[in-house]
């Protein structure tokens, strides 16, 4: 029966309302629980506290006396705030964290406790890392991996049900020093696109040349559910989307929830989820309704990428535990309803430093808008190069069912410059501004289209990875991933490209050129060899699926079966090697990690998919069947005609669902694939295939069986009651 339905829906409308906590002022709570340079500053000796700083902004090692030190200072601090754990946080190659909790607890031989902490425990930790996916990186050695703190993200404490915890953010490797994780990769991405963009800079006659780092922000889309319905479907609690579901009359054709009033259930959730972010110092700077009913989104203000990927990966638990507390269910799941909007990441961009600035900014004096110009250009480079290793770093399972799908940037990466922007590239290309670049300085007038650019009316909602004023915003990535791998791509590309750049800039230079002319020489080059990737036009059409790969030799990659081969990939090997941001068995071990992860979430929902419609859906069908055919036979007992027209239905939709099931059953049992790539398109075509195939047959019959009898939550109570 559809007795949790109905037990979900009871519950909801007799909740009590959740109080409203009280606002407290930003200046109150803004990163009371982080262990920053502020609050060294205040603790340490200023020695100590300048070789910290340092530290912390270079990612240099520490002394042991200072490390001591530091440690000392951070235990007392969180010792204050009744915290008894600390723990290293690190990031493995799933999208999820880890942590292992130790105590600051030591007992002496007198039988009295004490607390210590020291710098050797604070810098060092020896998770039992066997658990978590390696690739077959620590096959080889001894099984164990080892955490290290990154002194380049700030420690803090989380409060959870479980009481408070020191947090200390750190990297895990092997003890062969291969990156299990997803940080050390982008702390090596980092420092390779910072060695290319010195290059670059000093050639364009820079002198002084502050270290570069990348810049993330990331808009982070979700859907909210009551919690009560997880109760009665165990594909949302265990998919995180509906595997089964007609759509709703009502969903999102009016578009009125967008930018709409947020429902004040929300509204109370979004404060106390907002107050516990700035408590963890993440700025929390925008939120708002998003397209589809239940959809929402929230962006903080843009931080140092390593930061940044830190705290997306903090505020997605924080968000999912706050919604709980809430009594909601909180799906980062890509596509948790069908026929409806999902959910993305935009991943917001751009590289800098604090003596040239922001170099995707084009800048207000002639020599800016030079840099600019180079540093955009090794994006689209980048772009053209290896377009499908940014479609690898954003497949997933969820992604691929919302990329392509006429609500999402397409799976063909392309680069939107927007009109102006592409114009001045055009014509370098086509030889146009050449005069201008004889002697003296070209000025291009850049900062005008720069505030063109940044207006909203102007951009591409179409394209994967836009220009927007002074940072590029990958637009494809989906909103349950790590924006890690993105970042890692996105660094790494760059710094192929700067490099690239450098050596034709310098060749063009020690040959004499004038500066302004070897800059367009060698952007003119670039855009012959490039320019196909740029792209300003709608990106959903047909037209442009067809003319992207058949006149622009771009690629089509659909799923994440098609696109995880990437990393095999020479040129990617290649790329990654040559820059020391993964070797040649790092890039593997990920590929192999990934894989595994795609086929484990399709073989997880293909098995939910089977148990639903046997248990579950095909019982109803059945019940309702023997209800009609009683009816038929009182009826025909008092000789009235009874229409046979809908058990006719259900009784053939029923049938042929259960014969979908058995399909996908013999599916699921095949085991001897020639190699991961065959297993996985195998799951992407056939095992998917026949899982859609139960599926439509499964939503024809909720539209059949009377409504009192059809077991699972339906689109219209999930998405509207709040
Ligand atoms: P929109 O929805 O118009 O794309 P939002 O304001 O929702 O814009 O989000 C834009 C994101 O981009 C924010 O996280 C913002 O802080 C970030 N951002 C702004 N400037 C930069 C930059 N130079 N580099 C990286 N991220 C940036
Ligand atoms: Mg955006």
């Amino acid at each position: 029966g559809n007795e949790s339905r109905q037990q979900a829906i009871h519950q909801i409308t007799n909740r009590t309302p959740m109080d409203v906590k009280e606002p407290k002022a930003l200046s109150k709570i803004w990163a009371c629980d982080v262990f920053n340079l502020a609050k060294m500053e205040e603790a340490l000796s200023k020695s100590a506290y300048k070789k910290i700083k340092k530290t912390s902004q270079t990612g240099e090692p520490l002394d042991p006396a200072t490390a001591d030190v530091v440690a000392a200072a951070m235990k007392e601090w969180a010792t204050k705030k009744g915290v008894k754990f600390f723990s290293h946080i690190f990031y493995p190659m799933t999208n999820a964290t880890a942590e292992k909790h130790d105590g600051f607890i030591i007992t002496t031989p007198e039988g009295n406790c004490i607390t210590e902490f020291t710098g050797s425990l604070l810098i060092k930790g020896e998770p039992d890392g066997s658990s978590f996916p390696n690739g077959s990186l620590r096959m080889t050695n001894a099984a164990r991996g080892y955490t290290a703190w990154d002194p380049t993200s700030p420690a803090y404490v989380m409060q959870t049900d479980n009481g408070a915890t020191l947090m200390i953010p750190s990297v895990f490797m092997s003890w062969t020093g291969e990156a299990l994780d997803k940080k050390i990769p982008l702390l090596r991405s980092n420092s390779a696109m910072n060695d290319a963009a010195q290059k670059v800079l000093k050639l364009m006659g820079e002198e002084e040349i502050a270290t570069l780092n990348s810049s993330c922000g990331a808009e982070q889309e979700y859907f909210l559910v009551d919690a009560n319905f997880a109760n009665s479907r165990p594909d949302l609690l265990l998919a995180g989307r509906t595997l089964f579901g007609a759509p709703a009359a009502k969903g999102q054709e009016f578009d009125d929830h967008y930018f709409g009033a947020i429902p004040s259930r929300v509204q109370v959730f979004m404060q106390d989820f907002e107050d516990k972010l700035y408590r963890l110092g993440i700025p929390a700077k925008t939120h708002h309704n998003e397209v589809a009913p239940g959809q929402f989104e929230i962006a903080p203000y843009f931080e140092a990428a390593n930061v940044a990927a830190d705290h997306q990966q903090l505020l997605m638990t924080v968000m999912k535990m706050t919604a709980k507390e809430h009594g909601f269910l909180c799906l980062l799941h890509e596509k948790p309803f069908a026929g409806i909007n999902g959910s993305g990441k935009h991943v917001n961009w751009s590289v800098g430093n604090p003596t040239q600035g922001n170099l995707l900014d084009p800048g207000k004096t002639p020599n800016e808008n030079l840099n600019f110009l180079l540093f955009c250009g090794a994006v689209i480079r980048g772009v053209h190069l290896y377009g499908p290793l940014l479609r690898a770093v954003i497949a997933s399972a969820g992604n691929d069912h919302r990329l392509g799908a006429n609500e999402a940037p397409p799976a063909i990466l392309s680069v939107y410059l927007g009109d102006q922007l592409e114009q001045v590239y055009n014509d370098i290309k086509d030889g146009k501004l050449e005069a201008v670049a004889e002697g003296g300085e070209m000025d291009l007038g850049l900062d005008q289209i720069l505030n063109f650019t940044r207006d909203p009316g102007d951009r591409n909602r179409t394209s994967p990875f836009a220009f927007t004023g002074n940072r590029f915003e990958f637009r494809a990535v989906g909103s349950a991933q790590s924006v890690s791998g993105p970042l890692v791509a996105m660094n790494t590309m760059l710094a192929d490209s700067l490099n690239w750049i450098a050596e034709k800039l310098e060749a063009a230079l020690n040959g004499g050129a004038d500066r302004n002319a070897a800059v367009i020489a060698v952007l003119k080059e670039l855009m012959e060899l490039h320019g196909n990737a740029v792209f300003g036009g709608d990106g959903y059409s047909d037209e442009w699926h067809k003319a992207a790969v058949e006149e622009r030799g771009l690629k089509n990659i659909p799923t994440t079966a098609d696109a995880l081969p990437a990393f095999n990939s020479e040129e990617v090997i290649k790329l990654f090697d040559s820059t020391g941001v993964l070797s040649p068995v790092e890039l593997a071990s990920r590929y192999e990690v990934y894989s595994e992860q795609y086929i484990l979430s399709i073989e997880v929902e293909a098995k939910l998919v089977v148990e639903m419609a046997k248990t579950s859906i095909y019982p109803a069908a059945v019940s309702y069947l023997a209800s009609l055919a009683s009816t038929a036979d009182d009826l025909k007992d008092m000789g009235i005609d009874f229409d046979k027209t809908t058990a006719a239905t259900v009784a053939s939709e029923a049938n042929a669902m259960m014969a979908a099931v058995a399909k996908l059953s013999a599916a699921l049992e095949k085991e001897d694939f020639a190699s991961t790539d065959e297993h996985m398109q195998f799951l992407a075509n056939d095992v998917r295939g026949l899982m859609d195939e139960v599926r439509a047959h499964a939503d024809t019959l909720e539209g059949e069986v009377a409504d009192d009898m059809w077991p699972l939550a339906k689109y219209r109570e999930m998405l509207f009651i709040k």
